[in-house]
């Protein structure tokens, strides 16, 4: 399980210091799906980059199964509304970047890379390159890349809400699909009340200044199966 015990986070900004988080206290079982839910501003990115370990809590700890949280690990994997993916290369050898530099060998970076890359449906554009691809195909392959990385944690920071209205909703059936296959633990950030009942187990709703966790939510709802939606598969194959 994830554990955020006690978590605060301030900046120091113009020289005055700004609470942004305070303590928020959230437990996390593994294989649920979270989402964070709250107004601009009240600190969802910060506890996700806490969470992730690119930022340090000002007070409290996080703990991944027992162990705290330190520094970036294997073990979470971080998803940003912009993509980060190199435009010059191609679809694949973007999906394989993340494990070359995690020293994966050669032939079973590839074999992951193509396993991914159909999980997401775009096994057809794995030798187009990256800048030739719509908003929604880059954030496929971005999705590909985090999941051939294999951790326990994905954690997704508004990731699709740059994209149309369409495209969004096909990538959140699509991204059900794969938490269901994948038994991953996921960690949504997202502005949308609609989006975070359909796909999460959780929502946590925020409040700001400072970020602090205002109600938690269980969703018991028996969710619809829509990509057993022969329309909705055929718009997305
Ligand atoms: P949004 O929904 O707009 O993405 P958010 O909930 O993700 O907002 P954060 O990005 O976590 O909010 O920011 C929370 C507050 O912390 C904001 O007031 C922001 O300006 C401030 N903040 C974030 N990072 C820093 C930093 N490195 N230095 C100073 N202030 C920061
Ligand atoms: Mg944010």
């Amino acid at each position: 399980a994830l554990v955020i015990e006690n978590v605060s986070k301030r900046f120091q900004s113009k020289n005055k210091e700004i609470n942004v988080l305070e303590k928020i206290n959230l437990e996390v079982q593994k294989g649920k799906f979270i989402c964070i839910l709250g107004p601009s501003g009240c600190g969802k990115s910060t506890l996700l980059n806490i969470i992730a370990g690119l930022e340090k809590p000002s007070e409290g700890k996080v703990f991944l199964n027992g162990r705290e949280v330190l520094s970036p690990g294997p073990d979470r994997v971080v998803m940003f509304q912009e993509s980060a993916l190199f435009p010059w290369l191609k679809v694949i050898d973007n999906v394989e970047f993340g494990m070359k530099i995690r020293g994966v060998p050669k032939k079973e970076r590839h074999e992951r890379a193509l396993k991914y890359l159909k999980m997401v449906h775009l096994t057809k554009f794995k030798d187009v390159y990256v800048h030739q691809l719509s908003g929604g195909m880059k954030q496929r392959v971005a999705l590909a890349r985090a999941l051939t990385l294999d951790s326990e944690i994905l954690l997704m920071d508004e990731p699709f809400a740059a994209l149309d209205s369409q495209t969004k909703n096909i990538l959140l059936l699509e991204l059900q699909r794969i938490w269901w296959e994948t038994k991953k633990t996921i960690i949504f950030v997202t502005h949308n009340i609609e989006e975070a009942v359909l796909l999460a187990d959780k929502v946590v709703v925020m409040s700001s200044n400072p970020g602090k966790i205002k109600k938690v939510f269980e969703i018991k709802l028996a969710r619809p199966r829509l990509l057993d939606n022969p329309d909705i598969v055929y718009m997305i194959s």
